[in-house]
């Protein structure tokens, strides 16, 4: 007898095996209901085999819940994969590849009822009819004008009707019918159909050579590098089109859907004409409509996916092409298990199918960036804007020099800053002005001399932790007291960084009392709506000044702003994370795109207080390549990414103490039989020592060999289950670090 390992909907990951009745077409993949002890339980079949190798009696599977296998045989390989690699439970990472709807089969389709015309009466029935029964003789006239001579129940006038379709009925002139209906999550949006754009010798370029990828029988990915504006988009539409024309479908992974509504409706409105190909999946969708969506793929009516990273795991038959837009966005790491990486699986998921695959990006990722350096990426650049705007002014501002003119206040405003805002508001143009702020990690930093407090083994910022009064690295662990006066010149005017959009805004209001300003932060955007209130009334020009976070650095377009300023360019750059530099770098670059978008010359002023850094110098230069290549060096030196791989390994608790002794006990099983090459971190309070009344502690681990690192937590993990109120967390290719 036939037999399938059923793995069972749970935390527990249990696989059992049940014997297969006579005449159920199970599979691989298929969704199972089967008896597990004296209940019922449901559960995806890992695997069928011919014979049961089991020496006692099987129970049988009781039901299949879809006909047909939900998850094909190459998402059945890309979830083992992801399993294995993110050391995390496969039932989790079933969850993560199959809606929950479209798991439970619980929201079937929603239909309403239709009524069709069968057999229209002779002409004389009809007068006959008309006279006899005028309401039945209207509707058979409705009918017969009708599309398909078909119309809804509800448009004949439902159950004011129901007698005379009845009557109808029972004579087989028409029939009354349940009709699917797609619970369409756009159906009150109009989109105009757009037309192509003629490509500018760059954008032909780049769209020959994806298109010769996607003919090729063994693609390799390829890498657009395309600076803000040069036209990246048109690119991908028309690549897309290609895919549609020759019958296959497409991936378009964005990092946000919320954040980026501009991009979702360029590909409405492009391919508009066959809207029904089109499925856009986000988080806002109801449960039905993400059953309707994810089923319009799967039987092929969708063949165009737009959406957040779990779109990678679109059930896209025959795909042509996968694209990952802003391919540098930390958005794509899922941070909960499993903490798969949205750009690495689309990847992996393009070899796989042999389709092609586009990561576009103004500030691609060290990582995507030397995999085009070493050959393995195809390199496309796209050096000029496509709308000819000239990139905007940059002008760096020393903060320390400021700092000393303003003694013993912080300095917040530069004088450079405020003339130019004042000038720009008398001209009634319009200011972002920008600031970075990244969370609760705190440096030491010299007001006077702009040093900052940093690990000699890691070359990352120290990060100050009150309970201890320490300085600590979050790297290896190392720990210092925290110094009265500055180490490097002495000065006492070293202090802790960092202050917030309030205190921004109330400065501002004194120094420009009549100017409408606007907030927009994680406190302020909390109201439904409030980001795209607070954004219509800026392109109204009902605000002046917007203050805000990382929230506004992406992809807004706002002609009549001509001036953008970065009050603190530095608070990014010194978080106890390798990818600081990096990551301001690439902040730097974007915020900068959102200057002169329009007619008007646009400015840009950075206020930092290490003007020299070379995020800061490359960014102002618009020089990708030469800050790419200087990373990668301080990238190489310390086997950060991607010369390594570097994981996170945590544990959280309401009892400090457990979670803490857990962590040791981890880290002393995991010291025993070490591969050489994969290094150890200590132990330590998380820079975020507690959250939601849970207290955190972590330890970093680096290897190069990343299959090594999994199987060696893995180890360990399996054999040290966690005490019951501690929860443990692994972050493979961890891209935070707090
Ligand atoms: P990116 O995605 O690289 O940031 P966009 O695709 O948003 O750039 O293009 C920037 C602007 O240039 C848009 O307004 C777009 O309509 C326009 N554009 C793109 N390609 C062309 C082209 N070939 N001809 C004219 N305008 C173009
Ligand atoms: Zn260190």
């Amino acid at each position: 007898m036939p037999a399938a390992s059923v793995l069972i909907d749970g935390p527990s990951e249990l696989v059992f095996d049940y014997e297969i009745p006579a005449h159920m077409p199970v599979a691989l993949g298929c969704r199972v209901r089967v008896p597990l002890r004296r209940k019922d339980a449901t559960g995806t079949v890992l695997a069928v085999h011919a014979t049961t190798q089991s020496s006692f009696q099987l129970r049988e599977v009781s039901a299949l819940i879809d006909p047909e296998p939900l998850i094909s045989a190459q998402m059945m390989k890309l979830a083992r994969w992801i399993a294995t690699y993110y050391v995390a439970p496969m039932e989790q990472v079933m969850r993560a590849l199959l809606p929950e709807s479209v798991r439970q089969d619980m929201h079937s389709e929603k239909t309403r009822k239709v009524v069709s015309l069968m057999n229209m009466p002779e002409e004389e029935a009809l007068a006959k009819l008309a006279k006899r029964a005028p309401k039945q003789h209207a509707i058979l006239q409705l009918l017969h004008t009708a599309p398909e001579q078909t119309m809804a129940l509800k448009d004949l006038g439902g159950s004011s009707v129901s007698g005379s379709i009845k009557a109808l009925e029972k004579h087989g002139t028409v029939t009354l019918k349940n009709q699917a209906v797609r619970r369409d999550p756009d159906e009150d949006e109009e989109f105009l159909e757009s037309k192509p754009l003629e490509l500018n010798p760059e954008q032909s370029l780049a769209l020959t050579a994806v298109i010769e990828q996607m003919e090729s029988a063994k693609p390799k990915p390829i890498l657009l590098h395309g600076v803000t504006g040069s036209g990246k988009t048109e690119v991908y539409l028309q690549a897309v089109q290609y895919a549609l024309d020759h019958q296959q479908g497409a991936i378009i992974l964005i990092p946000e859907i919320s954040l980026t509504p501009q991009t979702v409706q360029r590909f409405k409105s492009r391919f508009a004409s066959v809207q029904d190909e089109v499925a856009v999946l986000h988080s806002h969708l109801s449960q039905g409509e993400r059953f309707d969506e994810w089923h319009r793929i799967r039987s092929g009516k969708a063949r165009i996916v737009i959406g957040a990273r779990s779109a990678i795991f679109a059930p896209v038959m025959n795909l042509g092409i996968i694209i990952v837009d802003e391919e540098h966005e930390n958005t794509y790491k899922q941070e909960t298990s499993p903490r798969y990486h949205g750009r690495d699986i689309a990847v992996l998921r393009a070899s796989m199918e042999q389709c092609a695959i586009v990561l576009g990006s103004a500030t691609p990722s060290l990582e995507s960036y030397q995999n085009a350096s070493a050959g393995k990426y195809l390199l496309i650049p796209l050096k000029l804007r496509a709308d000819h705007q000239a990139m905007p002014i940059m002008r760096v501002i020393d903060m320390k020099l400021e700092s000393q003119k303003q003694k013993g206040r912080i300095a917040i405003l530069s004088d450079k800053l405020r003339v130019s805002m004042e000038k720009k508001l008398t001209n009634g143009e319009q200011v972002i002005l920008f600031l970075n702020r990244r969370g609760f990690a705190r440096s030491l930093q010299c007001h006077d001399c702009g040093h900052v407090c940093e690990c000699t083994h890691c070359a990352i910022p120290l990060t100050y932790h009150r309970s201890e009064e320490r300085l600590i690295c979050h790297m290896c662990g190392y720990q210092s007291i925290v110094p009265k006066k500055c180490p490097e010149c002495r000065d006492p005017a070293i202090a802790l960084q960092g202050y917030g959009t309030q205190k921004v805004e109330e400065v501002l209001k004194k120094v420009f009392p009549s100017a409408r300003m606007a907030r927009i932060d994680a406190d302020t955007m909390r109201r439904k709506h409030a980001l795209r209130d607070t954004l219509g009334k800026f392109k109204a020009k009902k605000i002046d000044i917007i203050i805000g976070t990382q929230m506004i650095a992406k992809g807004l377009h706002f002609p009549n702003v001509t001036l953008v300023g970065v009050l603190n360019a530095d608070l990014g750059l010194h978080v106890p994370d390798f990818r600081a530099g990096e990551r301001t770098f690439q902040l730097l670059t974007q915020v900068a795109g959102r200057a002169g978008r329009g007619e008007l010359e646009g400015e840009v002023i950075i206020q930092t207080f290490t003007p020299h850094s070379p995020s800061v110098q490359f960014s102002r230069h618009h020089d990708f390549e030469g800050f790419a290549q200087q990373e990668l060096e301080f990238r190489q030196q310390f086997t950060y990414p991607p010369y390594g791989h570097c994981a996170l390994l945590g544990t959280r608790s309401t009892h400090e103490r457990r979670a803490q002794f857990t962590l040791e006990n981890l880290h002393q099983r995991l010291q025993k039989d070490l591969p050489a090459q994969i290094q150890l971190g200590e132990p330590m309070p998380s820079p975020l020592t507690r959250a939601h009344d849970q207290y955190r502690f972590q330890l970093m681990l680096r290897a190069s060999s990343a299959r090594s690192l999994s199987n060696h937590v893995r180890a360990v993990l399996s054999q040290t289950p966690p005490p019951e109120d501690v929860h443990i967390v692994f972050d493979m290719d961890a891209i935070g670090f707090f």
